[in-house]
This record gives C-alpha cells, sequence and structure tokens, in this order.
C-alpha cells in the first residue's frame, strides 16, 4: 500500500506529461503501480462523465423503465413535490405516511428505479417520512413542475407522458391513490322485516384540489374500465362492487 499523497503526487497535473518511468522514479515507486493508478482515475473518470451523461431519459438516451414511471408519475401527481435547490439542481419528495412502511419502500424504489443514476433517501419529519433525491433531471421527466401549489396551474401531460399513462394506467392510478386516496369501508343501513341489518363494503377515494388531477385520473380509471363518480368537486370514489374488485388488482388497501 502506498500513501495516499503518492498517489495523488503521480496523477497530479505536473505529472501528467511525463512517462510513467519518470514518475515512478521522481515518486520513488515502480512503473507497475504508476500505471495501475492511472488506469485506475482514468476508469473513475470515464465512469463519472457516463453517469453524467446516461442520467436523463429525456437529454440522453438512456431507457425510462415505463412501468415505474406511471407509478412515479401518479405518486407525484397525488402528493410530490419538487423544489429547487440550487443552481439547476431540484429534490424530488413524496411524504409517506409512516404507517404504511410498504408504501414508503414503494415510494423509494419508484424513484431508485426512476432516477437509477441518483441516490433517494428517507428523513423522518413529524410522523412522516419524507422520501427524496436530487437532480438536475427530475424536471425534465416531470415538466408539470411549477411555481405555486398544483391546483393552481394547469396540469397538463406532454405527449410522451400521455402515451405511457395509456399503456399503464394501472400503474398510474396506483400512485394517484396510494398519495393522495385511500380504500376505506363503508357502512349502510337496511331495514329489513327482520329487523335492522348492516353491511359494509370496500371502496376508494381519490381527493385533490386540481380539477386537471382528478380529471387524469378520471381517463386512467375509464382505461381500466372501471365505473366511478364524483363525490364532490375535489373528489372522486369507485363504490360499485365490481369495480372495487376490478381496482383491487392494481390498487389494493394501503400497507
Ligand atoms: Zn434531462
Amino acid at each position: 500500500m502506498h500513501a495516499r499523497e503518492t498517489v495523488d503526487r503521480a496523477l497530479s497535473p505536473s505529472s501528467q506529461g511525463l512517462f510513467d518511468r519518470q514518475v515512478a522514479e521522481l515518486c520513488g515507486v515502480s512503473i507497475g503501480a504508476v500505471q495501475k493508478w492511472r488506469t485506475g482515475a482514468r476508469r473513475a473518470r470515464e465512469d463519472e462523465d457516463r453517469r453524467r451523461h446516461h442520467s436523463c431519459p429525456r437529454c440522453h438516451d438512456r431507457a425510462l423503465d415505463h412501468v415505474t414511471y406511471a407509478h412515479l408519475l401518479g405518486l407525484y401527481l397525488g402528493d410530490g413535490h419538487i423544489v429547487r435547490c440550487r443552481k439547476e439542481v431540484y429534490q424530488l419528495s413524496l411524504f409517506c405516511d409512516n404507517g404504511w412502511p410498504g408504501l414508503i419502500e414503494e415510494a423509494w424504489q419508484a424513484m431508485a428505479r426512476t432516477m437509477p443514476t441518483s441516490s433517494v433517501s428517507r428523513r423522518q419529519r413529524n410522523g412522516c417520512t419524507e422520501v427524496k433525491s436530487y437532480s438536475k433531471h427530475w424536471v425534465c421527466l416531470f415538466p408539470q413542475h411549477g411555481p405555486g401549489m398544483k391546483h393552481q396551474r394547469e396540469i397538463k401531460l406532454t405527449d410522451w407522458q400521455q402515451e405511457i399513462v395509456e399503456t399503464h394506467p394501472g400503474m398510474f392510478v396506483r400512485g394517484l391513490i396510494h398519495s393522495d386516496g385511500y380504500r376505506g369501508m363503508n357502512y349502510i343501513r337496511r331495514d329489513l322485516p327482520s329487523g335492522v341489518r348492516w353491511y359494509e363494503y370496500p371502496r376508494y377515494h381519490f381527493k385533490n384540489e386540481s380539477r386537471d388531477i382528478l380529471a387524469l385520473c378520471g381517463k386512467a380509471l375509464d382505461l381500466l374500465g372501471v365505473a366511478w363518480r364524483f363525490n364532490n368537486r375535489n373528489e372522486l370514489s369507485v363504490a360499485r362492487r365490481e369495480a372495487v374488485e376490478l381496482l383491487d388488482l392494481y390498487v389494493g388497501p394501503k400497507y
């Protein structure tokens, strides 16, 4: 093992014009050691270049995992945030309830698979886990990012996003409902000749202040053949038994 400063000196700019033999003599090490360090340093530089220039499916030629992206798009539109934290670097955050560890893991996976060149971290914040990742390119993948709240601006998918959602509407709805909706039990009373009976059945709700996002959810449900209706101006629900059963194949209870 050689000292770090010996390696640094051998790789320093002042050594760049020299032959390996000269550097070896100057540093008092073997030629083989210098060659090994140079190759290692070059590989590390190449890896860094590759990482930097192949990180974005929009700017570069990296393939995008469409299934995961449809899911992450749903999570982002449901309850995600993008903020610019320093020049040209954006932070994508998803806030997940600590009561649903399975969904925290899913959110983490969705980010990590969509932007594999950026690390994803978790942080505890007031009973929630913030899952976040930094990249220059989150805004390329989510051009809906803009100033203010999502419901105060138009949310419209680009053609390429539209195509992905139309191919994987189930994953998109999964993201939307798991971030900003829920599957709960409804109870109804029936007065029968034999007495009062209570029935319970599951139903889905998706609540969002953005009419555009509600419309996107409704359109994806239509593609799945899942019947839905508006409960309120800011909430839609899936309540019919066969519709709930169908949606269970794509979404299911939180866990
Ligand atoms: Zn990009």
